[in-house]
């Protein structure tokens, strides 16, 4: 396997359970030695999907001892007033914040003593798919080193060079759209009193129009702040970008204005500013995940999406699930090595065409979500519709499941919450057209036609 990030490191766990001989080659060094070297998102939203991963690889107790819940969105207005919005109906319904590098320690301690060897320092350069080869380099001092390997796993992440060395070798039609924002991180310290400066157990959003801020908690009580903000400046108005507040003294300015409520909890924000460059965000499409039985790939490698519904380590967890089950279906533990590679193909192909669908509705869905986050959790018609969608759930709690806790708290695959979502959005907009609250709602129409239009969910909570 190639990348012992979070998907690396939870399917070398799965797999070295079920008695496959696995090594890992990962580019950084050993995190439990000289610290996480990572420059991206310090913590992140682990939803029902993940959690039920890392329970089935017998992780998830370890990590929940040091998750924080967040159970739901805390808005912040621009005149500093403050707003719970819930995501579920009650607290077992919620969203949880873990450490990224917590997380990923867990998970490498857990593939090691299920059997997996991981090799730290070691870059995947090249690979020969034909003769079997790969060339690793030691980055501290450019020595390479020489491979073979009977398959090879890419869970190197949105820069996968596996997925270059397949897209050399055949094709794939890749092709990633990059979004027209960035973000950077900032970090909320504790107060004197060592405990969190704002509500812990909630996911804050700062929603401004076409940009945002969003703060997660950490279980040391600090908060990993993440600023979206146009590369480039939207012609017509005065937003800010990442083109045009580029000092501390602009990004001091900008939060006076906008996020003026945060600004006295950022005490480094001007210093983290000027040095920690944009973060790119985009969606990657692939044509294929496999090459034959020689070569698979899974989470971001295969699918990177944009981070605004917080689903693509989910995604990522639940295709490695998916990945060892496939192997299960596929590869007997009896198959003779002269058939082992066609196996393999099966399983990789069966892995592909389960995951790639749903990957691609919650690209679609992450995408969607950020025009949401940053515009419409403040907007009266917004919050009439999340109105009607409770009333409507209580009333049809089978066929008629929020968007969000279809993705969010459920396991049905991506494809089908992204289907189901779009016609109940049809039904929440037409039925809230000119109103300004449900006084006068037709509920016995609405119930036809929701009994017309969304069949009984199968797994309900
Ligand atoms: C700002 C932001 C916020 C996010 N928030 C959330 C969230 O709240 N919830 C959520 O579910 N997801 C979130 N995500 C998405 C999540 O970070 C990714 O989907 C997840 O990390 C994917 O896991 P992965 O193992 O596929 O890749 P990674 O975690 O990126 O791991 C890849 C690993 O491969 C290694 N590697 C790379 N190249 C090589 C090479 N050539 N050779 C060997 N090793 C290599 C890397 O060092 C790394 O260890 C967020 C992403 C961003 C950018």
């Amino acid at each position: 396997m190639i990348g012992a990030g979070l998907a690396g490191s939870l399917l070398a766990i799965l797999l070295s359970r079920r008695g496959w001989r696995i090594t890992v080659y990962e580019r950084r060094g050993d995190p439990r030695v000289k610290g996480y070297e990572s420059g991206r998102s310090i913590n992140l939203a682990l939803a029902e999907r993940g959690r039920h991963a890392l329970r089935v690889a017998g992780v998830e107790e370890a990590v929940m001892r040091q998750a924080v819940m967040m159970r739901g969105r805390m808005i912040h207005g621009l005149d500093g007033s403050l707003q719970l919005q819930r995501y579920g109906r009650d607290d077992s319904e919620a969203i949880w914040s873990v450490h990224r590098a917590d997380l990923n320690v867990a998970l490498l301690e857990a593939a090691q003593r299920a059997g997996a060897t991981i090799h730290f320092h070691r870059r995947l350069h090249t690979v020969d798919f034909d003769a079997g080869t790969a060339r690793l380099i030691d980055d501290r001092d450019d020595q390479p080193e020489d491979i073979r390997f009977s398959t090879l796993v890419g869970s190197d992440g949105a820069g996968s060079a596996l997925r270059a060395e397949m897209v050399r070798k055949a094709g794939f039609g890749e092709r990633t759209d990059f979004l027209d924002h960035s973000y950077k991180e900032l970090t909320i310290p504790p107060g004197a009193d060592g405990g969190f400066r704002i509500e812990a157990n909630a996911l804050h959003i700062w929603p401004r129009g076409r940009y945002m801020c969003i703060a997660l908690p950490n279980d040391e009580g600090t908060f990993t702040v993440t600023v979206f903000l146009p590369n480039h400046p939207v012609p017509g108005t005065d937003d800010p970008s990442f083109a045009s507040v580029r000092s501390g003294r602009e990004v001091h300015a900008l939060f006076a204005r906008d996020f003026a409520d945060a600004l006295p909890l950022i005490p480094d924000l001007e210093r983290d500013w000027e040095r920690h460059p944009p973060g790119l965000l985009g969606t990657l499409y692939l044509d294929r995940w496999h090459l034959d039985g020689r070569a698979v790939l899974l989470g971001d490698a295969a699918h990177a999406m944009v981070p605004f519904h917080g689903q693509g380590m989910n995604c990522a967890f639940e295709d490695c699930v998916a990945l060892a089950e496939a192997l299960d279906r596929h590869v007997p533990p009896s198959v003779p090595p002269g058939l082992a590679r066609r196996a393999l193909e099966r399983a990789f192909a069966a892995f592909e065409a389960e995951r790639k669908p749903n990957a691609a509705a919650i690209q679609s869905m992450a995408l969607e979500n950020y025009v949401e986050m940053r515009d419409r959790v403040d907007d009266p018609d917004f919050l009439l519709q999340r109105e009607l969608e409770r009333a409507l759930q209580e009333r049809h709690p089978q066929r008629f499941v929020p968007h969000y806790a279809m993705v969010t708290f459920m396991r049905i695959p991506y494809a089908v919450a992204l289907q189901r979502s779009e016609v109940q959005r049809e039904i929440l907009v037409e039925a809230t057209r000119g109103r300004h609250d449900l006084a006068g709602i037709d509920w016995e129409a609405l119930a036809a036609t929701v009994h017309a239009r969304l069949p009984m969910l199968a797994q309900a909570r």
